[in-house]
C-alpha cells in the first residue's frame, strides 16, 4: 500500500489488480502522466478523486491510482452509494507553473469528457475545489466539488472530519464503554484539510489534543487557536493516547511505527494507511483497535453525491455521515468479533455483501 513500490513492471500491475480498466494519457506538453483507474462498476459508474503528485515512476503512480481507485469501491459500497470505484492520478513534473498546470487540467477534464461518465472526479491530495473549477471548463459534468460560486458543493474535506470524528466516539465506545471524548487523548498526524476542522470537533468536546505536522505554520495555528500540544511530526507516533488520528499519508501503519504506537485505537482519515495486508495482524497482536479508513474517511465522498446528486439539504447530509460511519462501523466491530477477523478483512466484508446486493445502495 506504500506510494513507492519496488520496479514493478506494467505487466506485473496489471496481473496483480482486479480492477476493469486504466486509462493512461501522456501528456507532452508537460511531461505529465494521466491515469485514470476504474477499479469497479459494480455498483455504477465509476466516481473518485483526482490526485496531482510527483511520482518517482509511472509505475509507481499506477499503482497508487489502482490502490486508491480499489479503495473508493469499497468506500462507496460500505456507504451505500451507488457509485463504483475509480481514481485519477496525475503524475507531474517537479516545478510545474501553475499556468501549465491550468493547461493540464482543462486536458485532462476534456479526457474525463471523452470518457463519457465511466469516471466522474473530485478532489483529492494536491487538487482543490478550485481546481475542480478549472477542470470543469471541459470536463463538465462529470466533476464534483467545483466551489459554490460555480454551483459546485465546495470543498468536503470538513465533511469529511465529521465522519472521523464519528469514528473516533464510535470506536471510543467500543474501547471504553461511552462515545464521550471528554478527557480522551487524541493524536492527530496531518492538520490539513481534514485534521484542522477534526482538531476543532474534538476540542468542542473536551478532548486532550496534541498533532504533528511538516507544516510548521499549520501546528502552530492549532496551537495558537486551540492550545493543542504540538510535537514534532515523527513524533506522534511515540505518544501516549487513546486515539492516534492519521489524517496525513498513506502506509503509515508499517513495521517500523505499529511497534512504536502507544495508543488504543487508531481511526483516522488517511487513505490506504496499512502498508501491507499484514500490518492489521501487527496492531492486533498489540491489541490496538484499528477502525478500518475507508469506512471513516467516507464522510467526503457521502457529502459530494449528497449535496450533489441526491438533493440532500446541508444538514441531512452531515447527519447522514455521522450516521453512516458510526453504524457501518458498529457493524464492522462486530463482525470482526463475532468471526475473530481482522477489522480490515471485516471491512471488505460488509463492503462486499454491499456490492452483492446492491438494491440496497442510494
Ligand atoms: P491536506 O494535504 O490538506 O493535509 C495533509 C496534511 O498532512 C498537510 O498539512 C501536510 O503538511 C501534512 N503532512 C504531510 N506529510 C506529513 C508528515 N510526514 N507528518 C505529518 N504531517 C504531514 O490533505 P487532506 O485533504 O487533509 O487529507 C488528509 C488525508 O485524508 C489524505 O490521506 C487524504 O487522501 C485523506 N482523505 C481526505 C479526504 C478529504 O475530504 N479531504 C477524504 C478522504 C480521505
Amino acid at each position: 500500500m506504500g506510494e513507492h513500490s519496488d520496479a514493478l513492471s506494467l505487466d506485473a500491475l496489471l496481473q496483480g489488480w482486479d480492477g476493469e480498466e486504466i486509462v493512461l494519457r501522456r501528456d507532452h506538453a508537460t511531461g505529465a502522466t494521466i491515469i485514470i483507474a476504474v477499479h469497479s462498476t459494480r455498483l455504477g459508474l465509476a466516481g473518485g478523486g483526482t490526485r496531482v503528485k510527483t511520482y518517482p515512476s509511472v509505475e509507481d503512480a499506477i499503482r497508487d491510482a489502482q490502490r486508491l481507485a480499489e479503495g473508493m469501491t469499497y468506500k462507496f459500497a460500505a456507504a451505500q452509494l451507488a457509485r463504483g470505484g475509480g481514481k485519477a492520478v496525475i503524475a507531474i513534473p517537479p516545478n510545474l507553473d501553475a499556468a501549465a498546470r491550468d493547461d493540464l487540467l482543462r486536458r485532462y477534464g476534456a479526457l474525463i469528457h471523452q470518457l463519457g461518465g465511466l469516471f466522474s472526479c473530485g478532489a483529492d491530495v494536491g487538487t482543490s475545489d478550485r481546481d475542480m473549477d478549472v477542470i470543469a471548463e471541459t470536463g463538465a459534468p462529470y466533476v464534483f466539488g467545483r466551489t459554490p460560486e460555480n454551483g459546485g458543493a465546495g470543498d468536503p474535506s470538513p465533511a469529511t472530519a465529521i465522519g472521523v470524528f464519528s469514528g473516533i466516539k464510535t470506536t471510543c465506545e467500543r474501547l471504553f464503554g461511552s462515545d464521550d471524548l471528554a478527557g480522551r487523548r487524541v493524536v492527530v498526524q496531518g492538520v490539513g484539510k481534514v485534521g484542522y476542522p477534526l482538531l476543532r470537533l474534538l476540542r468542542d468536546a473536551g478532548a486532550e489534543l496534541t498533532c504533528g505536522d511538516v507544516d510548521t505554520a499549520a501546528v502552530e495555528r492549532a496551537r495558537a487557536e486551540m492550545g493543542v500540544t504540538v510535537v514534532a511530526p515523527d513524533a506522534v507516533y511515540d505518544i501516549e493516547c487513546d486515539i492516534f488520528s492519521p489524517c496525513a499519508l498513506s502506509a503509515i501503519l508499517n513495521s517500523e511505527t505499529i511497534p512504536r504506537l502507544r495508543c488504543r485505537a487508531v481511526a483516522g482519515s488517511a487513505n490506504n494507511q496499512l502498508a501491507t495486508p499484514e500490518d492489521v495482524d501487527r496492531l492486533r497482536a498489540r491489541e490496538i483497535v484499528y477502525a478500518p479508513d475507508f469506512v471513516v474517511n467516507s464522510g467526503g465522498a457521502i457529502y459530494l453525491i449528497g449535496r450533489e446528486v441526491l438533493g440532500w439539504s446541508e444538514q441531512a447530509t452531515l447527519d447522514h455521515i455521522a450516521t453512516s460511519v458510526r453504524e457501518t462501523l458498529k457493524q464492522v466491530y462486530a463482525l470482526s468479533d463475532e468471526q475473530g477477523i481482522a477489522t480490515s478483512v471485516a471491512a471488505e466484508h460488509v463492503a462486499r455483501q454491499r456490492i452483492d446486493n446492491p438494491s440496497e445502495q442510494a
